[in-house]
């Protein structure tokens, strides 16, 4: 019989019930005994949800309060020194100091799972790292289960993956997988005492494989499964997700474990090699089911693969699940009433990717749901030819662009001569990044608003008054280049989304980001365009009440599709091309209005960055002429800026240049200005605002420290080049503190003048 089995189910609960507790228990309102409680019982609900669907195994330990990589931490005892630990035990109190720090330790690090917009808690590793089992949370978790009568398949994150994801923190050059000698023992007795407790199986997260490998990983990865496929009574499965296998594929398959799951819709086309290269008895778990989407799975055509599959391995050998965790799709449809109805027949979340995995499984042995299937078809029909999805308009549009579209009429440095004549901007001009602090006012406002309590004309009439307010605030404080402040914005996809076609919001779609921080991403369904102007109206208005130039303010187009669901019918390079071209209008729209410039947000153009170093180049290609065919529509002395909230340009510093902003500004005020030195080795033409004043801290940086900051950035490159800015936008922020910084902030490129 074919097995059906899930990789993991979405930990945050229905109704966020998840973010709810923890938030509670953090703020003092709910006790250890009501936590414990709010997570024992989104297990039990989400175990009877893969019950009630048929799932024939059903994974425990995805659950977490935080996250799976910190309580991996915790269960092999890798605590940092400077948490106050006994040695002992790492309980959730623990992990909860580490994810959030402590008034004496500062949290550990947190940075992004693969490609995902999930973010894991760092390893840290020193000289004095030790391993013990020091941890209880899988085992509790199975005997919970077993309890009700559910024997699970504990998820582990593997040895490899845990390692490569780590860091050495102490500066001793430590080599991090020299330290398998001493985890691999933690993890043989885990699952000694898995097998103990009863469990026939245990899933071991290896999506390293996705990743290029060198030979330190290969050796961990050799040693590990050698040693673990030892323990006895208990069937491993090692898996694979996230990408492709390529050259990682000998190693993969040649493992000496029970089960492999490879990742069946981003690997679609390694599925046949693995199957031939299988050895002896090993079983084959294939993930068909897209985990990092809302799609339906065509099941006519997954069910294909997997009857070819079985003919080559037989029932016994074959299992059926998501790509990846369902950790990275929202929960369930059946709260989505508002939703175009039409919309909804063509989607999938969590709880419906059960219904999927298990209908396909029972299929491949002959029992065709065959209601279920034709459904299914008529979807994948309905969504192909539904005029929802298509708009010539569009699509010629696109057919259209020819070379010039991609550049502005003339290089920067005549762009920016007649930039210079018509804005007689000072040396070490003074801009922010656009939102200013999102008061309690400001959102009750927006909430009201929204809900319909708020009249337009008064809403309107606040939104005025805040803006007014940001701009005689600029204004005194001396600004060279003033925004209006977002007061309007919620988020800065989101805002846009909102009013873009092609773009739609769910109810409850949530999925985890970090801890009790989830988003909302929005699925874009059809062709993108923009029906009418989407900022203009603020942008102009605030540019009225100036003299000063006032800086519109948009997201770019691989940030508008990088944190949404995206069409998996179209490449996303040209669904990244029509939301280029609507934010084009929407630029030619604000030049029009009289802003004489305007800045373009690409947050998460370096995330976008593909698993494989040699998928890089395509990327930068088209991602780089996504951002000039948006800025492709304005003249010569129309200043475009970009900004980007991080500061690892290295690998990527000739794409930045390919982006062609006039001006982008960028984080470096925590690194020192080092990462400056992407740009200095590239000598990059364009100019340039290093962030001098850290904003993800409440503290007041000093006139003096953004001067040593501005002087190491004069250093290297040219001042006439240079901006003086914040690393990122505002609205995160108080009053109390963004005043002090921001008049110190203009201070400090007074000075710079001065000496000039
Ligand atoms: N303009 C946005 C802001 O200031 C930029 C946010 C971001 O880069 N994350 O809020
Ligand atoms: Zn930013």
């Amino acid at each position: 019989m074919t097995t059906s089995h899930n990789l993991g189910f979405p930990r945050i609960g229905e109704r966020r019930e998840l973010k709810k507790a923890t938030e509670a228990y953090w703020a003092g309102d709910l006790d250890r005994a009501g936590l414990e409680a709010a997570g024992a019982e989104i297990r039990r609900a989400n175990w009877e949800k893969q019950r009630a669907a048929g799932i024939d195994l059903i994974p425990s330990n995805d659950f977490s309060f935080y996250d799976q990589v910190l309580d991996m931490t915790c269960l092999v005892g890798n605590v940092p020194a400077r948490f106050d630990w006994d040695g002992e035990h790492a309980d959730l109190d623990l992990a909860f100091d580490m994810a959030r720090g402590t008034d004496e330790a500062i949290a550990c690090e947190m940075t992004k799972w693969f490609d995902t917009n999930y973010h894991y808690l760092v390893p840290e590793f020193t000289q004095n790292t030790t391993f013990k089992l020091a941890g209880a949370k899988v085992f509790e978790e199975f005997a919970e289960a077993k309890a009700e009568g559910l024997t699970t398949k504990p998820v582990l994150v593997g040895p490899a993956t845990y390692l490569t994801l780590g860091k050495v923190t102490d500066g001793s050059g430590l080599d991090k997988f020299a330290l398998a000698d001493q985890l691999i023992p933690v993890y043989i007795e885990i699952l000694d005492q898995l097998a103990a407790a009863g469990a026939e199986w245990v899933q071991i997260d290896e999506p390293v494989f996705s990743l290029d490998l060198n030979d330190a990983q290969r050796a961990v990865i050799d040693k590990t499964y050698a040693a673990l496929s030892r323990v006895g009574d208990l069937k491993i499965m090692v898996t694979n997700y996230f990408g492709e296998l390529r050259d990682n594929l000998e190693l993969f398959t040649q493992l000496p474990v029970s089960a492999l799951h490879i990742d069946g819709v981003r690997g679609a086309g390694e599925i046949e090699a693995v199957a031939a290269r299988l050895p002896g008895d090993t079983a084959l778990s294939l993930g068909m089911v897209d985990g990092r989407n809302i799609w339906k799975t065509d099941l006519a055509a997954a069910k294909t693969v997997l009857a070819q599959v079985r003919d080559t391995l037989g029932a016994d050998r074959l299992m059926v699940g998501p790509a990846c965790s369902l950790l990275h799709s929202p929960v369930t449809l059946r709260n989505e009433t508002r939703l175009d109805q039409r919309l909804v027949a063509w989607l999938a979340f969590a709880e419906e990717k059960l219904d999927e995995i298990v209908a396909l499984a029972r299929a491949v042995d002959g029992e065709v749901d065959s209601a279920l299937f034709e459904a299914n078809a008529q979807a994948m029909t309905d969504r192909r030819e539904s005029s929802l999805i298509h708009d010539d308009f569009v699509a010629k549009r696109v057919a259209g662009l020819t070379a010039t579209d991609y550049q502005r009429n003339s290089v920067y440095a005549e762009r920016a001569r007649q930039q210079r004549a018509k804005l007689k901007l000072p040396m070490f001009p003074t801009t922010t990044i656009g939102s200013f602090p999102q008061t309690r006012d400001v959102r009750k406002a927006r909430a009201a608003h929204k809900k319909g309590d708020l009249s337009d004309a008064d809403y309107d009439a606040f939104l005025k008054q805040q803006i007014d307010e940001a701009i005689a605030m600029q204004e005194d404080m001396g600004f060279d280049m003033l925004v209006h402040g977002e007061f309007e914005r919620n988020d800065m996809v989101e805002y846009f989304g909102e009013q873009l076609a092609g773009y739609v919001f769910t109810k409850l779609g949530w999925v985890q980001s970090y801890g009790s921080r989830y988003v909302k991403p929005p699925i874009i369904y059809g062709d993108v365009s923009r029906p009418k102007p989407m900022t203009v109206k603020w942008s102009k208005y605030a540019q009225s009440r100036t003299a000063k130039p006032m800086k519109g303010m948009l997201t770019g187009p691989v940030t508008m599709v990088q944190w949404a669901f995206v069409r998996d019918d179209q490449p996303r390079s040209e669904t990244v091309k029509q939301v280029a071209l609507a934010i084009r209008d929407e630029i030619v729209d604000l030049e029009a209005a009289g802003l004489a410039a305007i800045q373009c947000d690409e947050a998460a153009f370096r995330e976008g960055l593909p698993l494989r170093r040699a998928d890089w180049d395509e990327y930068l290609d088209w991602a780089a002429a996504s951002f000039r065919l948006a800025a492709g529509g304005v003249r010569d002395d129309t200043q475009v800026h970009t900004h980007m909230c991080y500061s690892e340009f290295n690998d990527i510093i000739e794409s930045i240049a390919a982006m062609d902003a006039d001006c982008i500004s960028i984080e470096t005020s925590r690194s020192q200005m080092e990462l400056l030195d992407a740009f200095v080795k590239f000598a990059y033409p364009n100019e340039i605002g290093p962030g001098v004043y850290d904003i993800h801290s409440p503290r007041v940086p000093s006139t003096d420290e953004m001067v040593a900051l501005l002087e190491k950035a004069v250093a290297v490159l040219p001042a006439e080049k240079l901006w003086v800015n914040p690393d990122c936008g505002l609205k995160t922020r108080g009053w109390a503190e963004v005043k002090p910084a921001l008049e110190n902030m203009v201070e400090a490129a007074q000075r710079m003048r001065a000496r000039i």
